[in-house]
């Protein structure tokens, strides 16, 4: 094995980091390599010089974006035919690991929601929303996903504060979210909202809104990390969107979450969180290998201990990126790398969703550790902010909390894989009735009397409001 044949360039040098034998290239096509070499090329120029600013003054990380959207990145993922450069999921992968890795993560994480905003509207192209925001997208501009509810937290998919009416055609919108990734920054936001004849919390339906119509205050933004994503809150107050801006058809949201933004969504960040973990192990790479104790004449990375931590790190991240990497090929087998256009009732990635869970809790565990056990590795040195490591720390951590926190996924792998698949309630419809049972066997009589009376008294509306 050697060190040098395929060795990853920076600059007019070898690149400093992790060698590019720990790569696992042999996942990756020609066309995949020449784009990671284009990326890594961004990212010395310019794009990780950006990143320290975007952090220092939480500033939108607008350049590197542009940047990407000179070199066509930003239609990555849609076909040729509408100007794109055909990549598939591995390719995103690829693309969210190298600009997280070698450049900005908060552009990574903006790259992230772009994507999948894009591959939200390709799910269902008609020519109006093509033309109006897929072509356009190698001229620069930056879509976003603006799912998360302030009344309902880290669970995205249930949007509560939000609605959509018909009005001669069209749709009057309304629409909080307490999170946006480029929030009063992104061109278009793709949002999700209860339907039109709202029916329950399975009936959504997913719109495309243009900038003029979100309400965006990105000067409150500040946060641990990720500064330059500027994931704000953001609002549409009951806006009239046209017909054509609907994406899919009236009731389509549920099947959109899962058949495409939960699978890139957590393909895309989970490939963020396995970069900055590379990222990090880079750096410390770079301090231990070069600084030297004088009194033992040993480098940093001479002692055991280092070595240990190091070792580990590499282990268990390329674990994370080989699942990362498995699992964007099974998304290219099942949608014949990314071409496959399904109408609604077909399914492809959903299929997989599963496997996206265990891939983001994964990757974002893995971070978390990774992060702090390089701090370790560097001692005091990585603890200052010249060494570069702590601003992977800080954004590293958003992994774990990033909606479906890792909390969450790890109940819905549990719980499907102890009582089946459809016990996942996303919309927080089924009964516990064991739970139910247990508590109410606890009360006396006067207190099953005062919740009879109470559940006899809701009934009694209830049939009153769908009689
Ligand atoms: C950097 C960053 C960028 C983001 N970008 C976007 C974006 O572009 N678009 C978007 O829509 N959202 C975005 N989000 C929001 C994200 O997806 C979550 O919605 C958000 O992090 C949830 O925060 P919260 O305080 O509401 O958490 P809460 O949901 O209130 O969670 C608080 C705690 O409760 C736990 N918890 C919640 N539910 C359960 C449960 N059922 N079982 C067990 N424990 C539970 C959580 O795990 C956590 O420990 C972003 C978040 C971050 C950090």
């Amino acid at each position: 094995m050697s060190e040098t044949v395929g060795a990853t360039r920076w600059g007019d040098g070898p690149f400093w980091g992790v060698g590019a034998e720990w790569n696992p290239d042999w996942l990756l096509t020609d066309r995949h390599r020449r784009w990671r070499d284009t990326l890594i090329e961004l990212c010395e120029q310019e794009m990780r010089a950006n990143a320290e600013r975007s952090d220092d003054e939480l500033k939108f990380p607008r350049r590197n974006l542009e940047l990407l959207g000179e070199h066509g990145f930003l239609a990555l993922t849609v076909p040729e035919e509408y100007g794109g450069m055909g990549g598939d999921h591995t390719a995103f992968a690829l693309a969210c690991e190298t600009i997280a890795r070698y450049g900005c993560a908060s552009t990574a994480m903006c790259y992230t929601m772009h994507i999948t905003a894009v591959q939200a509207i390709m799910l269902r192209p008609t020519p109006e929303l093509v033309e109006r925001y897929i072509r356009p997208l190698n001229s620069g501009t930056i879509g976003t996903l603006s799912y998360s509810d302030p009344r309902t937290g880290g669970h995205f998919w249930y949007p509560i504060s939000s609605g959509a009416e018909r009005v001669n055609g069209d749709y009057r919108v309304r629409k909080q979210s307490s999170w946006t990734t480029s929030g009063g920054f992104a061109d278009f936001y793709v949002i999700q909202t209860t339907s039109p004849d709202f029916t329950g919390y399975h009936d959504l339906s997913v719109f495309v809104v243009d900038s003029d119509v979100v309400r965006a205050q990105p000067s409150l933004w500040d946060a641990l990390g990720m500064r330059g994503n500027q994931s704000g809150g953001v609002e549409i107050i009951q806006t009239l969107v046209p017909a054509d801006q609907l994406v899919g058809p009236v009731g389509d949201g549920a099947e959109s979450n899962d058949e495409v933004v939960d699978p890139w969504f957590l393909l895309g960040s989970s490939s963020v969180w396995n970069g900055i973990a590379m990222g990090a192990i880079d750096i410390a790479k770079r301090h231990t290998t070069r600084k030297v104790h004088e009194d033992t004449g040993l480098r940093v990375c001479d002692y055991p201990t280092i070595q240990d931590y190091v070792g580990e790190a590499v282990i268990d991240t390329n674990a994370a990126r080989l699942a990362a990497y498995s699992l964007a090929g099974a998304l290219d087998g099942a949608t014949e790398g990314n071409r496959r256009v399904l109408s609604p009732g077909d399914t492809a990635r959903a299929e997989y969703l599963h496997w996206c869970w265990q891939l983001k809790f994964t990757a974002a565990k893995n971070v978390t550790g990774v992060v702090d056990r390089m701090l370790h590795a560097c001692g005091g040195t990585g603890y200052r902010r010249d060494l570069g490591l702590e601003r992977y720390l800080r954004d590293g951590k958003a992994g774990w909390v990033m909606g479906p926190s890792n909390e969450v996924l790890r109940q819905f792998v549990g719980r499907s894989v102890l009582l089946g698949m459809d016990s996942v309630d996303y919309w927080n419809q089924t009964v516990n009735e064991r739970v139910v049972t247990n508590e109410t066997r606890k009360m006396d009589a006067a207190a099953k009397r005062a919740l009879a009376e109470k559940l006899l008294a809701e009934a009694q509306a209830q049939e009153g409001m769908s009689s």
